[in-house]
């Protein structure tokens, strides 16, 4: 019988390490003081274990949600606990199989610095020269599954569909535009929140038009920029994003609901889209999108997109923050479009 693996140590594992605190439930927009930075122990792993130290964070919009405590499709986090999400980093400590100091991995136990885990809760990853390890929490991770699962298999994108995608410049949203573009879309339009990222969506990514929102009523400048109409909108903003596109959507059109970041700090409901009694004359199909749902997608998902990216034919870009006592100041900022492309937080050394 083969002997129980025992945990490596690693000299470079220190004693305690910093992780981020849920410290405050916000009301509206959340603060840095409902962040508490605290130092704890690093877990020896323990038999199927692995110790990581984390080089990457990733903050995303869902988070938010999870700093309310209110029942939805992933816990809240606990108040006066370490939080948690997407990251990336090395093994550094080892008591199980397969896995050894220096593996890459990925797992789900961001906002800290080290994280002690099953080693069943992480899968390693290859690292690709050229390509930050990074992009597993991006392009090759949660956000491109959810652009690919949400724009293919949930939106049925067909060849000459006329798409139209908010958020555009984010990292769902840049990657939504450019794979409409490579599988035939014959119009991509995409808005987002600054000059910067406009004149990015149409010099960089390949879309076909692209407007600012905040210069004025999402539906005039959606009107002029796909002035026939629209089939397929991937929504990643809701509220007068979402009413635009219903208005522009043709008979049959489809709308992908994947966030609705316009409304994640509102205090008070929204109020739905007023047009959305168009939806029965048209026969819209309004669909929401959990990425958790299409892990069966995820080979077909790394084959396409790696294709893509080693082709040079899809971009991708990030928003890196630099140390990990900046963490809540990247969430901060990704909630008000500080980032443009993926929103990630860098461990020193
Ligand atoms: P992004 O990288 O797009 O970052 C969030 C962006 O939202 C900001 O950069 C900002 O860009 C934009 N934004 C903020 N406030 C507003 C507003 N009031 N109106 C319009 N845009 C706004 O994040 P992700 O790509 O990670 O996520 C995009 C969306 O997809 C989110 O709604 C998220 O919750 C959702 N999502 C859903 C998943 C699912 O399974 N359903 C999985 C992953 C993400 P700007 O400067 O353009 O305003």
């Amino acid at each position: 019988m083969a002997a129980e693996p025992t945990a490596q140590t690693a000299p470079e594992a220190p004693a305690t390490a910093g992780e981020w605190h849920l410290a405050a439930r916000p009301q509206g927009w959340p603060v840095p003081a409902d962040f508490a930075l605290v130092e704890a122990p690093v877990r020896t792993p323990g038999p199927g274990e692995i110790l990581v130290r984390n080089t990457y964070l990733s903050v995303d919009p869902y988070m938010r949600g999870r700093m309310n405590d209110v029942k939805s499709y992933i816990p809240p986090f606990r108040l006066g606990e370490v939080m948690d999400g997407g990251a990336v980093g090395h093994v550094v400590a080892s008591g199980a199989e397969g896995f050894a100091p220096g593996d890459a991995v990925v797992h789900g136990l961001g906002w800290r610095e080290y994280a002690t885990l099953p080693a069943g809760h992480a899968v390693k990853v290859p690292e690709i020269e050229g390509v930050s390890l990074s992009a597993y929490v991006g392009v090759l991770g949660m956000p491109g599954l959810t652009a690919y699962a949400g724009l293919l298999a949930v939106g049925g994108l067909k060849e000459g569909d006329r798409v139209f995608v908010s958020g555009a410049a984010g990292a769902v949203g840049s990657i939504v535009g450019q794979i409409a573009r490579l599988k035939g879309a014959s119009l991509v339009v995409g808005s987002a929140g600054s000059a910067e990222k406009v004149e990015r969506l149409t010099a960089e990514y390949g879309f076909d038009a692209a407007f600012n929102y905040k210069d004025g009523p999402v539906r005039d400048q959606l009107a002029k920029a796909a002035p026939e109409g629209i089939d397929l909108y991937f929504d990643n903003v809701g509220g007068d994003h979402l009413e635009a596109a219903i208005g522009a959507l043709d008979v049959h059109g489809r709308a992908v609901l994947c966030g609705a970041i316009a409304q994640y700090n509102d205090t008070t409901p929204p109020p739905g889209p007023r047009n959305l009694a168009l939806a029965i004359g048209k026969r819209l199909r309004l669909e929401g999108l959990l990425v958790s749902d299409h892990d069966a997608l995820r080979p077909r998902f790394v084959e396409e997109l790696g294709g893509w990216l080693k082709s040079g034919e899809l971009r991708f870009e990030e928003t890196v923050v630099d140390g990990f006592e900046n963490a809540p100041q990247a969430f901060l900022g990704l909630l008000r479009g500080g980032n443009t492309g993926k929103m990630v937080v860098r461990l020193d050394g």
